[in-house]
């Protein structure tokens, strides 16, 4: 079913068994003390799992171009041996692995490196607190000798090839942008001259390397940056990257400034492959698109339509190193899908932390939480089907154990139901679908619409029980709490409450921006149609926004300073940015002084004021349910995960690790 997948390809001298591509991911690993063997384990895992290719995150050519010693680096021969440690322990596991050579430039902080960051031009970047230094003439040649003396490495250390990094606003990017790069030597003016280290840097890295070994260029297919370089100076560049003697290029979208989506949930799945598209009809090497493609059914799809020669997915490796081998196998339903949530990847390398998943903890820790078979097999309860109890009741049912799980609704999902209904985030479907395939695969008996209770967990002999109950949602003290109007956040994700056209909710954290959406939403035209009418110019671009205008009014209410905090740090810009678009109101430090028929009233520097509302919605927080806990501690060995242990914003991160940690420790 995958013929296209599974087509072998050439990349100069490398043959890869499928089209897969593990993208480059920084994870951190590094700045542990064992840093570089569980890199390697991490790296070994998805080449078992399938990966045709594996490509390292960005290895420094030079030590101002990196991120201190929590990075890769390939600049000194001392690298070779750590880095082999590497490629042994894929090639035993059957994977091929690229190392990326990678300068930051600009993009460098000098906290990591304790060296000023270097560009072509000293511009500092708007996601930088650092100015870079301009490069000299002998410290661009110096520099383009340090990606060809990194390659060379790389090769003596067994990697099967080499990525040039040369997309996502980085070093050689910078160079060919006229917005970073404003030299009018030889390095920069017209395009070609801004063209040329990067065209130099794939040359030389050609000669160190010799004529045989792959070499990739990531290079940037769309920089989403203002006035940054056109697509017909992008096409040039492919094609001078392929006279340059490159094998192939991996089209990279938007750099890391850029104000436009490129990864988050909110962006479609492949919306960017018509980029690769398009470098693909101007060369005639093999072409890999990324971006987006969490499936492989949909990488056949793009291949098989021909719009690129590879795709290249990252985070979907996280998710799940199996994705690969089990698509082959049919498996689609067994695939833990990537979400596109970042909350757990990208937000930690932002953070300063080590990379894991969200869906998926294990990421990280692959040695020491590989499942092991329980040593004595156990009756065990899960009470609970949120996002903490399915993990727990998956991991307890792969290590042996007889699992029954509990949930008092009719469904499982728990807090899953409410985030999956929410515009853009229906990737959380994916989840509830891993789940449900899992468990009934490893024969988890699932008891819906059953409240768990005490005495019955106890008479029924269950050895231990996991209680994931979840949250009680809070309300504040706020008069007028008790008026007919005024609903809790969980009612109307249930869809229990009706809600009007007037809307305030009391709390703007990351529920309240999630019920948010969902409020101003508007069905009336979908982006298809809408892009149908445009086309065809049955309406102009006016009519289509009033079509997509809300009818309701939103206002979101808090005390306190920041709205959509607990959102993670990749997001959180975008999805404010949507909700203004959408006309919705963010009011910060008020006070609450009453809730009336007509509003909620509220103060702003002690002077009041209504903010008119037929529906009040309370998404204030909310506290653990640990009523069960309670009633069975001292009489069974229990457990407390997720929100019943402690509540906070929806946090699915949280419960899984926690859902997974249990599972393990039983
Ligand atoms: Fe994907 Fe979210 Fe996991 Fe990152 S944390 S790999 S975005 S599911």
């Amino acid at each position: 079913k995958l013929a296209n997948v599974q087509e072998p390809v050439q990349i100069g001298a490398m043959t890869l068994p499928n089209r897969i591509i593990m993208g480059s991911m920084h994870v951190g690993f590094e700045r542990l003390p064992d840093g570089v063997a569980r890199l390697a384990e991490f790296y070994a895992e998805r080449a078992r799992g399938g990966a045709g290719l594996i490509v390292t995150g960005g290895a420094a050519v030079l030590p101002e171009g990196g991120m201190g010693e929590v990075y890769c680096n390939v600049y000194l021969d001392e690298h070779i041996e750590q880095l082999r440690v590497i490629t042994e322990k894929v090639h035993q596991a059957n994977g091929k692995i690229a190392l990326q050579l990678f300068h930051a430039g600009r993009y460098a902080y000098k906290e990591a490196t304790g060296l000023d960051p270097v560009a072509p031009s000293p511009l500092q970047a708007p996601i930088n607190r650092w100015k870079p230094r301009e490069l000299d003439a002998s410290e661009i040649e110096l520099t383009i000798a340090a990606f060809a003396a990194g390659a060379v490495r790389a090769q003596k250390a067994g990697f099967d090839a080499v990525e040039i990094m040369g997309s996502e606003g980085y070093l050689i990017n910078q160079f060919l942008s006229p917005v970073t790069n404003h030299r009018q030597d030889d390095w920069g003016g017209d395009f070609l001259r801004r063209a040329r280290f990067g065209i130099e840097v794939a040359k030389r890295v050609r000669e160190a390397v010799g004529p045989d070994f792959p070499v990739v260029f990531r290079m940037s297919g769309l920089d989403l940056i203002p006035d940054s370089t056109s697509m017909e100076e992008t096409l040039q560049f492919a094609r001078m990257l392929e006279d340059a003697g490159v094998n192939a290029l991996n089209i990279g979208i938007g750099w890391h400034e850029s104000k436009v989506p490129t990864i988050s949930m909110m962006v479609p799945r492949g919306a960017y492959v018509w980029v690769a598209r398009q470098v693909k009809q101007a060369v005639s090497i093999p072409v890999i698109a990324s971006n987006r493609i969490n499936d492989v059914r949909h990488a056949e799809e793009i291949l098989r339509e021909g719009h690129c020669d590879l795709v290249s997915m990252a985070r979907p490796f996280l998710a799940d190193p199996q994705i690969v081998a089990k698509s082959v196998e049919g498996r689609y339903d067994e695939v833990n899908t990537c979400i596109a949530c970042n909350q757990a990847c990208l937000d930690h390398i932002f953070d300063g932390k080590v990379a894991s998943c969200l869906v998926n903890p294990q990421v990280g820790r692959e040695a020491e939480w590989a499942i092991v078979p329980a040593g004595v097999r156990k009756k065990v309860a899960v009470v609970g089907a949120g996002p903490a109890g399915l993990e727990a009741a998956r991991v307890l049912a792969e290590r042996g154990h007889e699992v029954v799980l509990f949930e008092k609704q009719t469904r499982i999902g728990g807090q899953l139901n409410y985030a999956r209904q929410v515009p853009g985030k229906a990737e959380f479907n994916e989840t509830l679908r891993y789940y449900r395939t899992q468990l009934a695969r490893l024969g988890v008996e699932i008891r819906l619409g059953t409240e768990a209770e005490a005495d019955a967990l106890v008479a029924e002999g269950f050895a231990e029980v996991v209680i994931a109950t979840g949250v009680v949602p809070r309300v504040p003290e706020i008069p007028g709490r008790e008026l007919g109007h005024v609903v809790m956040y969980n009612e109307v994700f249930e869809q229990k409450a009706k809600v009007g056209n007037k809307v305030a909710i009391v709390g703007a954290g990351g529920i309240a921006c999630d019920l948010s959406h969902l409020l101003v939403h508007n069905e009336v035209i979908s982006a298809q149609t809408a892009e149908y009418l445009l086309s065809y110019r049955i309406v102009d671009e006016q009519t289509i926004h009033r079509l997509q205008a809300s009818k309701r009014k939103v206002f979101m209410l808090r005390r306190g300073k920041h709205v959509g905090s607990g959102l993670g740090k990749t997001t959180r810009w975008a999805t404010l940015a949507q909700l203004k678009q959408r006309g919705v109101e963010m009011l910060t430090q008020i006070e609450y002084k009453r809730i009336a028929p007509e509003g909620v009233y509220i103060s702003v520097n002690d002077e009041e004021q209504l903010v008119p509302a037929d529906t009040v919605i309370i998404a204030a927080g909310a506290t653990p349910n640990q009523s069960l806990y309670h009633a069975l501690t001292n009489r069974l060995p229990v457990h407390l995960i997720g929100g019943a242990k402690e509540a906070g914003e929806l946090d699915a991160k949280r419960a899984i690790l926690e859902g997974a940690q249990v599972g393990r420790a039983i």
